[in-house]
């Protein structure tokens, strides 16, 4: 622990908050973390959470679905501009005018959704669950899945079904391409290659296995390989080898990063703590619509 994390942990305690991030932030600040996890296991912790003050790190979606599991408590976000590319291709108003023009579809969005979005949909799902969910809801109405093209076709692929798609998707994620996966083979040859679901299906195809993060962890540990390539976010590296120390973990390269999961640093968690943080406010009437598809997520997963 360096000088700036003793200080955070420090502070923590006296404030009695929970610090939780995503696998997605540094290294640094991942170990200043009461958890880490994905999407779906952030999204409990926060819902079960008891502390008065949550500190987000992650992007700014994450912090509103932590607030709207957790209302009575205060949720800081230390990067205020800390937005997801694939969560703003969401334009409410376009969601709006599909909803008019598709009266019998069901909408079914990835949890990478801001709350305004959140607000116009009927469920929610996470890559961890996303499988899970769709097939629940079976095949009575029409689907539409967004805001992530990519996740959406690969359960299309994988479940048989034929859900409408939004031209969405994660710009870390989409850009990884064939020649990028044949490196990473050559220079591995011993190592499975996991990818993230919102990848293309074509390099799903080219892949030992697409997960969401916690499935890796899940991956890694049930398998008697003792290296792996990740093909996702580079934070994730990190997470794994922790986890697994005794395992080696090779990113594709170019390297993969989310810049915006890189605006987290101790130097702002540590401001978040000494009261200048970004607190999430949200109109209660927004908040009301917006959680009812992330409580029917957590009733279906
Ligand atoms: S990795 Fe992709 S989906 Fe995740 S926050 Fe960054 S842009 Fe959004």
């Amino acid at each position: 622990m360096n000088a700036i994390q003793e200080e955070i942990l420090e502070l923590k305690a006296r404030m009695g908050a929970t610090i939780l991030a995503h696998n997605y932030v540094d290294a640094a600040v991942q170990d200043i973390a009461d958890f880490c996890g994905d999407s779906l296991e952030l999204s409990r912790k926060a819902k079960d959470n008891s502390a008065e003050t949550i500190i987000f790190c992650g992007v700014r979606f994450m912090g509103e679905t932590a607030k709207l599991l957790s209302p009575g408590a205060r949720v800081l976000m230390p990067a205020k501009d800390a937005g997801c590319l694939m969560a703003d291709m969401c334009d409410p108003e376009k969601i709006r005018a599909y909803k008019a023009g598709h009266p019998d579809h069901l909408l079914v969005a990835y949890v990478n959704t801001t709350a305004e979005t959140k607000a116009l949909v009927d469920v929610c799902v996470t890559s961890g669950n996303a499988e899970r969910i769709v097939t629940k809801l079976g095949s009575e109405r029409p689907i539409m899945f967004l805001p992530d093209q990519n996740l959406g076709a690969n359960l299309n692929n994988r479940l048989g079904m034929k859900m409408d798609l939004w031209p969405g998707c994660c710009p870390v994620h989409h850009r990884i391409a064939p020649d990028m996966i044949k490196a990473a083979r050559e220079a591995h040859p011993r190592a499975p290659l996991m990818v993230h679901l919102e990848c293309q299906p074509e390099i799903v195809a080219l892949a030992d296995a697409a997960l969401s993060t916690a499935g890796m962890l899940k991956f890694v540990e049930k398998s008697d390989a003792r290296e792996f390539i990740v093909g996702t976010e580079c934070g994730m590296i990190y997470r794994l080898s922790c986890a697994f120390p005794d395992r080696k973990f090779y990113g594709i390269e170019p390297k993969l990063v989310c810049k915006n999961m890189k605006k987290i640093t101790l130097e702002n968690v540590l401001d978040c703590l000494k009261g200048r943080g970004f607190e999430i406010e949200m109109d209660p009437e927004l908040m009301a619509a917006a959680v009812r598809p992330i409580e029917r997520m957590l009733e279906l997963s």
